[in-house]
């Protein structure tokens, strides 16, 4: 785990007690967009045209997004854009809190290599019939 990471993993219980509603909006807005275009992506025939909630997370802010799908996937492929309605602006928290996401996922991803490496690397000692420590790991 890098330093960046940990920095940012522990200040996130800090940023929730602090009670930042918008942060928790954005990433309710972005689940429910998530969901749009999940259950978009599985129309047949295609039907490329959506509306999706607007994610400035703004508490009042109800304003929805019409967009194609390509272009929502295009949105939620680049970690700095967010689906926005004219004129609404995302907040900077969105920023980091996308990029702690992305570093957690990617740890966990490493995780789950490494625990994988790990019980083949024992499957196969067992095999061989001597032991391999964890060492590695
Ligand atoms: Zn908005």
């Amino acid at each position: 785990m890098n330093a960046r990471l940990r920095t940012l993993v522990a200040s996130e219980p800090a940023r929730r007690g602090s009670g930042v509603p918008i942060v928790e909006k954005q990433g309710l807005m972005r689940s429910t967009n998530d969901e749009i275009a999940s259950f978009a992506a599985g129309m047949n025939p295609p039907d490329l045209h959506w509306v999706f909630a607007c994610e400035c997370g703004a508490p009042k802010c109800t304003a929805s997004v019409g967009l194609e799908l390509p272009e929502y996937e295009a949105i939620t492929a680049d970690p700095y854009r967010s689906v926005l309605a004219e004129g609404h602006v995302a907040s900077p928290a969105r920023r980091a809190r996308r990029e702690a996401a992305e570093l957690r996922d990617s740890a966990r991803a490493l995780r789950g290599q490494a625990e994988l490496q790990r019980d083949r690397a024992q499957r196969l000692s067992a095999l061989l019939g001597r032991g391999v420590g964890g060492e590695a790991f």
